[in-house]
């Protein structure tokens, strides 16, 4: 059984950059773990409910989601904010030991070029453990979810899978009461699957793009 590890900076990255490609090595009979590392409690996305609230609130939310999407295991290293003092240094700690536990044979990030802060962090941190503590060779691949790809490597057809992730993104009440972030995202899929030229997909389909990291 193929074991891949997600890392999501939010409680709702996984499913936005990837829910498709998720409900699809779910079916693979894949062990898909998925690492959350912020509580997501200061989303501008949600400025009504508490920030101690809203971190229960997303966690339940992810756990939902996860479900739905097939995600065997769930793991929150709940932190606040990495942008603060020392956080950074906390979170690689964390990440090492769970990384390293776990040994995937495929890691999916944020790709590299993300503008939100907060993924580009946790990107570079997770790609510096790759490169200095973990002694095998996990093959690693960045989703997109702020910032579009411009030069995806990998292609994921998730046209049967498209419902199931439209649910789980909806599962994320709290954040698309002020962002459609199922319509966005699902809209950038299609656009995926219209301008590109592969053969065998045609206009009709949903694409989940990557980018292979070379380390
Ligand atoms: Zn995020």
């Amino acid at each position: 059984m193929k074991k891949i590890v997600i890392i999501s900076p939010h409680p709702d990255d996984d499913v936005i950059g990837m829910g498709g490609t998720i409900a699809k090595f779910k079916s693979e009979n894949y062990f898909i773990t998925c690492l959350y590392i912020t509580q997501g409690c200061h989303s501008p996305s949600n400025v009504k409910i508490e920030p101690n609230h809203l971190a229960k609130v997303r966690e339940k939310e992810a756990k939902k989601s996860a479900l739905i999407l097939g995600i065997d295991q769930t793991i929150f290293l709940r932190f606040k904010d990495i942008k603060e003092n020392n956080q950074a240094q906390k979170v690689h700690k964390e990440l090492e030991f769970h990384l390293s536990k776990l040994h995937p044979e495929e890691i999916y990030l944020p790709h590299p070029q993300e503008q939100h802060l907060t993924h580009k962090i946790i990107t570079e941190l997770s790609l510096n453990i790759a490169k200095s503590y973990l002694n095998y060779n996990a093959s690693i691949f960045g989703y997109e979810v702020w910032t579009p790809i411009i030069n995806p490597t990998m292609f994921m057809d998730i046209t049967s899978f498209v419902e199931l992730k439209r649910e789980a993104i909806l599962a994320h009440k709290s954040q698309i009461e002020e962002k459609s972030y199922d319509e966005g995202i699902l809209g950038l899929n299609r656009y995926r699957a219209v301008f590109l030229h592969i053969n065998k997909i045609n206009k009709e389909r949903y694409i989940e793009v990557f980018e292979r990291i070379s380390i």
